[in-house]
C-alpha cells in the first residue's frame, strides 16, 4: 500500500467522522404522543430559526415511555412530548428525564407549570371549566366544582369517563385542595348528580347537553370552540368556576428531555425555543391551547371566551396523587 492511499484513507475517514458528527449534532429526535400535525410546524420553525433538524416521532404515550425504557443508553429520543402533567410526572417516575438546566424555561414558565425537580416542564396550558345550555341554566346559578355536587344538579350533570386522565388530573386537584374526605364528597355528589352514564369524550358531554340529556357538564375549552366550529347555534356557554377560591383547573402539555440524550444542548433549545413567544403563538393558532409563558397574550381566545383566574397548584401534584384520585373514583363509583 502505498503512503498516498493511505493518507487519503485517513483524510476520508476523517472527513466521515466529521460529517456524522456535524450531522448528529444538529438533529434531535422527539417522540411525541401528540399528533404529527400538531408539533411538525413548531419543528419547521424551529429548525428554520435556528438550523438544529428535529425528527418527529409518534405514538401512544405509554407505549413512548417503555419504548424509551427499553432502548437505554443506545436511544434515539432526546426530547418526550405528552399532553397531561399525570403523564408527564409518570414519565418522571419511569425516570426517562434529566433535569434541565435552563434559565429561559425558569423564566418563561411559571412555577406551577413545571416539575420541581425541572424534569419536564409546560409549553401549553389547557383549562377544564364548566359547560352549560344556556336554555335551561342561569350563570347565577354556577359557581364552583364542588357545587355541581349539590341536589340542584339532580340529573342534570353529564361527565367524560373517570378513565380519562384528564379527569384523574381533575380529581387530583380537588384532592389536593379539600384533603380526600372533602373530594370523596364532591366526587360522590356528581355521581349521584348524574342524567346519563359517563361519556367517552368531552364532544360527547357536549352533545348530550345540546340535546336536552343534561345541562352542565365539565369540558376543556378547545374542545368546546371545535364544537361552536360544528354547531354554531348551539345553545352552549362556558362557565369560569372557583373564581374566588382556587381558580380554573389548569392542566399542560409539555416536554422533557430523555436521561440518554446524545444531544442535551439542541434538545435544550428545542424546549426554550417552545417556551417563546413564537412558538407559544403557534401552540394557539394550532389548537386554540393556551399560552403557557404568561408574557404571550391570548388576545382571540380572551375574547371569544373570557378571561379566568387559573389554579396555581403545583402540577406534580396531579401525578402525586393521581392513584389515590383514581380509587377515590372507583370507591364512589365514578365509572
Ligand atoms: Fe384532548
Amino acid at each position: 500500500m502505498n503512503k498516498g492511499f493511505i493518507k487519503n484513507l485517513f483524510t476520508l475517514c476523517a472527513i466521515v467522522i466529521s460529517f456524522n458528527s456535524f450531522s448528529s449534532d444538529k438533529e434531535i429526535t422527539v417522540y411525541s404522543s401528540r399528533t404529527a400535525h400538531l408539533i411538525e410546524p413548531l419543528l419547521d420553525a424551529f429548525t428554520k430559526d435556528t438550523g438544529i433538524k428535529a425528527k418527529l416521532l409518534t405514538g401512544d404515550g405509554n407505549a413512548l415511555i417503555e419504548r424509551i425504557k427499553l432502548e437505554g443508553e443506545s436511544t434515539h429520543a432526546d426530547i418526550f412530548m405528552t399532553v397531561d402533567a399525570g403523564n408527564l410526572w409518570y414519565a418522571g417516575s419511569q425516570d426517562i428525564f434529566q433535569p434541565m438546566k435552563s434559565e429561559t424555561v425558569i423564566s418563561n414558565i411559571p412555577n406551577h407549570l413545571r416539575d420541581p425537580e425541572d424534569l419536564w416542564t409546560g409549553l401549553s396550558v389547557r383549562a377544564r371549566t364548566i359547560v352549560y345550555s344556556t336554555e335551561r341554566v342561569n350563570a347565577d346559578e354556577l359557581s364552583t366544582y364542588e357545587d355541581l355536587a349539590s341536589k340542584k344538579w339532580k340529573r342534570r350533570l353529564c361527565l367524560r369517563t373517570s378513565k380519562k386522565i384528564y379527569n384523574k388530573s381533575l380529581v387530583a386537584s380537588l384532592i389536593h385542595h379539600l384533603g380526600e374526605e372533602g373530594a370523596g364528597k364532591v366526587v360522590e355528589g356528581w355521581v349521584n348528580n348524574l342524567a346519563t352514564s359517563p361519556h367517552s369524550k368531552d364532544s360527547k358531554v357536549m352533545e348530550a347537553i345540546i340535546s336536552g340529556q343534561c345541562d352542565v357538564g365539565i369540558v376543556n375549552t378547545y374542545y368546546y370552540l371545535d364544537q361552536m366550529k360544528k354547531t354554531p347555534n348551539a345553545q352552549l356557554k362556558l362557565f369560569w368556576p372557583n373564581q374566588k377560591t382556587t381558580g380554573v383547573h389548569v392542566n399542560i402539555s409539555g416536554a422533557g428531555i430523555v436521561k440518554h440524550s446524545k444531544h442535551i444542548k439542541e434538545s435544550q433549545k428545542l424546549i426554550d425555543y417552545l417556551t417563546g413567544i413564537k412558538a407559544q403563538q403557534i401552540y394557539m393558532s394550532l389548537n386554540s391551547e393556551y399560552p403557557a409563558n404568561p408574557n404571550v397574550k391570548s388576545v382571540s381566545l380572551d375574547r371569544e371566551l373570557g378571561t379566568f383566574n387559573q389554579d396555581k397548584m403545583n402540577l406534580s401534584q396531579t401525578g402525586i396523587l393521581q392513584s389515590e384520585a383514581v380509587k377515590l373514583m372507583q370507591r364512589k363509583k365514578y365509572k
